[in-house]
């Protein structure tokens, strides 16, 4: 039944008529595959609101209606209910690549599936993009860097990652993925674009993917302790989802393939993330010790020299700026009062 609804929605598809060289920038035709998702969702409002028409690929998994459905209705938009990991016959321009579960906690629910997606699921975009000749954009991970020896990371940095581990499935899944892409580039002439995105956060992220951000902003919330995993000296950079999109679609629109880092170099120990949330939701929030996951990396910040130089790009939202504006959309969700929201 994939299939047979696939011909429908290419037949529906194919009926915008193939968009005249020249006015190419206006009115494109673009997937977003995981665009229910926390990103993809942000992205597709941007797209919207630029005039392109959009089609949201999405199973579901870590994705939500919620997040799109202000756009049902809207005839330049279209939700497709469909797995990457199965054949799409779509005509477009570009396909932003995003169709995979991002939260340690969802990847490692099924890692076998993880690893289908970011494979089988990244070849067939990829096959899509070759047979219609769109432009392929790929959002890899700072996973790819593992656990780091070099730090800050830069681009050129092959990372330190464990082969076999219980992470294994999203590492290496998404390294597979980058190295598809580069293959499909140079074998088979597709353009492509690799983002490797650094932690980011921000409204519409799943309330109990457990994720560090949305878990601690939700347990603040609810008066429960923040749980902070190990001695919480671990670091990351958190980067708020508009920043993140901008470099996305300037990655999509620029010249150059990447890989690029995606990120905001400031930097956080788990404590230090605890104690901005405590300032921003409530000063008397605790803390919990738990003991720390598997693999964790210790530390991670970008070199975003080459975003800057080349995409002309740079993080706008610090963390101090962006936790309320997350604060107030997880408010609503929890609490279901009536404010507007993100
Ligand atoms: P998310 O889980 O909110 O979104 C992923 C979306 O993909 C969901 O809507 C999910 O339903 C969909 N999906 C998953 N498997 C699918 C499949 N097989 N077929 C079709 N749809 C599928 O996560 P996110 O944070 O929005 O992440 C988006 C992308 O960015 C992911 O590729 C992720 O690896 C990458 N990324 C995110 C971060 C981050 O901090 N958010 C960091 C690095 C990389
Ligand atoms: N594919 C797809 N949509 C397309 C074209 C290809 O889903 O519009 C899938 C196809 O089913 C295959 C993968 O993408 O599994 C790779 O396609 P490609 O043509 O590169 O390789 P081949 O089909 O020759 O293995
Ligand atoms: N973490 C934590 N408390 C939580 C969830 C996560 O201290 O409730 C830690 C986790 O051990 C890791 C860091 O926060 O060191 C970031 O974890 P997250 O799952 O958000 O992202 P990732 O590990 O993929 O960077």
């Amino acid at each position: 039944t994939n299939h047979q609804s696939n011909r429908h929605v290419a037949a529906a598809v194919h009926s915008f008529g193939k968009v005249p060289l020249g006015i190419k920038r206006k009115g494109l035709r673009i997937v977003v595959t995981g665009g229910a998702g926390f990103v993809g969702s942000h992205l597709v409002d941007r797209l919207i609101a630029r005039g392109d028409s959009v089609i949201v690929v999405d199973n579901f998994f870590t994705g939500r209606k919620e997040n799109v459905m202000h756009h049902f209705g809207n005839p330049r938009f279209e939700l497709i209910r469909h797995d990457v990991v199965e054949p799409l016959l779509l005509e477009v321009d570009q396909i932003y690549h995003l169709a995979c579960p991002a939260s340690p906690v969802h990847y490692k629910f099924n890692p076998v599936k993880t690893i289908k997606t970011n494979v089988v699921g990244t070849l067939n975009m990829l096959g899509l993009a070759k047979r219609v000749g769109a432009r392929f954009l790929l959002t890899s991970t700072s996973e790819v860097y593992g656990d780091p020896l070099q730090h800050p990371q830069k681009e050129t940095y092959w990372g330190n990652v464990n082969p076999i581990g219980v992470r294994s499935c999203y590492d290496e899944g998404k390294r597979t993925a980058e190295t598809l892409t580069m293959d499909y580039h140079r074998g088979a002439g597709v353009e492509v674009r690799i983002a490797r995105i650094f932690n980011t956060y921000g409204p519409r992220m799943c309330l109990d993917d457990g994720r560090v951000v949305s878990n601690f902003v939700a347990q603040a919330l609810r008066k429960e302790p923040m749980t902070v995993y190990g001695d919480g000296k671990q670091t990351r950079s958190f980067q708020y989802v508009s920043d993140l999109v901008e470099g996305l679609m300037r990655l999509m629109e620029g010249e150059h393939v990447g890989p690029f880092n995606l990120g905001n170099p400031g930097e956080f120990t788990m404590l230090e993330l605890a104690k901005v949330v405590q300032e921003t939701i409530d000063p008397d929030a605790t803390i919990e010790y738990r003991p720390n996951t598997e693999d964790d990396p210790h530390k991670r910040k970008p070199d975003i020299s080459r975003a800057k130089e080349l995409l002309g790009w740079e993080p706008k939202v610090d963390l101090r700026k962006g936790l309320p504006l997350m604060v107030s959309d997880f408010r609503q969700r929890i609490f279901g009062d009536h404010k507007e929201g993100s």
